[in-house]
């Protein structure tokens, strides 16, 4: 492994452990073990404990394994939605997710902003609708959603289902389990581990939605429904072969995380962004793209570059650095930051010194 550091935004910098589970995996046949053994429910079980302690899930809610979030758009709207989902868009993620619904015949309706803004909750009508569907962190544009914000924009439908993509801000956010009844997220971002397992969380509700429409007669999909996903859950299995080496690892760095303190872990991140975002408003090149400063993302910072993004990473090569470029049609004129649990503080401050002395 090179010692390269990866500031972008997904696939990241692997966690500084990673390599070492890695290899204590190998050691201990965590590739070739039956999903179906013992040792296999030990893992599983280890790992659901850990994330529902790092990220305050309450017991009455199950956690489910994947192969990415993208499949996770797809099961949630299969199994939760039979007539229409209702979407808040403001970017290339939050938009995926109204078109998945699209193509799956969900008649999804949508208040949309445009790239770079947040909502103004005012604004907002929710219509109804059986599943509200909203992206923590437009990891596209550096916008975060106020968890506030969220919740007053549920509670004008407190009985329509609250499905949650945090894909690029979780372990950072805490979420009231009381006001949601999904989260969706996968694990090469903010986990720093490599990409190929997504993470599901839902309560009885939406399971109870997905038993309710199968009554009906209409399909709720075969591959993870709910139903199935949770026949095999209750005994710490999958319906698949799973990604083993993946739920391993996963369960690993969440205990990292726990023990380094997940209190720590989240204020560190709020201070790496302020020193991100104190550093682009002060340089000549760089501006922060989101305006409102209560809409910047603590964990993916996106900023405006006169010098065109694809000539930083070559800058930045000599101090074995790289960042990422900006999204879809702001390639060129953007940047993206990653600030992750994985980025030390001395690591970010590092990058803030390269930047100056290569660009300003
Ligand atoms: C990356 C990302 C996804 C897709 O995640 P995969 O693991 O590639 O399926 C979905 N939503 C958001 C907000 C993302 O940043």
């Amino acid at each position: 492994m090179s010692d390269k550091i990866y500031f972008t935004p997904g696939p990241s910098g692997l966690y500084p452990t990673v390599a070492s589970h890695i290899q204590s995996a190998l050691l201990n046949d965590v590739c070739s073990l039956s999903h179906r053994s013992k040792k296999y429910e030990s893992i599983h079980t280890s790992t659901v404990e850990a994330i529902r302690e790092l990220l305050q899930i309450p017991s009455d809610f199950h956690i489910f394994f994947t192969g990415s979030a993208t499949e996770i758009w797809d099961r949630v709207l299969e199994n939760c939605v039979e007539e229409n989902s209702f979407h808040l868009v403001n970017g290339s993620f939050s938009k995926r997710f109204y078109e998945t619904a699209k193509e799956l015949n969900k008649n999804p309706k949508k208040f949309e902003v445009a790239f770079g803004k947040g909502f103004n909750t005012s604004e907002i009508t929710v219509p109804e609708a059986e599943l509200l569907c909203m992206t923590h962190n437009e990891t596209s544009s550096g916008v975060m959603m106020p968890l506030s914000d969220i919740y007053s924009i549920r509670n004008q439908k407190p009985d329509s289902l609250l499905v949650i993509d945090a894909v690029s801000s979780i372990p950072y956010p805490i979420f009231d389990f009381t006001l949601v009844d999904s989260v969706l997220f996968s694990v090469q971002k903010g986990f720093g581990l490599p990409a190929g397992l997504g993470v599901w969380v839902v309560n009885n509700k939406c399971i109870e939605k997905a038993n309710l429409i199968a009554t009906k007669g209409k399909s709720i999909g075969s591959y993870h429904s709910l139903p199935s996903l949770l026949s095999k859950s209750v005994s710490n299995q999958t319906p698949e072969t799973p990604n083993v080496l993946g739920i391993y690892l996963l369960g690993k760095v969440a205990q990292d995380i726990l023990n380094r303190g997940a209190d720590k872990v989240r204020k560190e991140t709020e201070l790496k962004a302020s020193l991100l975002y104190d550093y682009i408003e002060k340089s000549a090149n760089f501006s922060a793209f989101v305006e409102n400063p209560a809409h910047r993302s603590t964990t993916v910072v996106v900023a405006n570059t006169i010098l065109p993004s694809p000539q930083i990473n070559p800058l930045l090569e000599k101090y074995n650095m790289s960042i990422g470029t900006g999204y879809g049609k702001t390639k060129d004129q953007q940047v993206r930051i990653a600030n992750f649990p994985g980025h030390s503080v001395e690591q970010i401050e590092e990058l803030i010194s390269n930047l100056k002395k290569s660009i300003a």
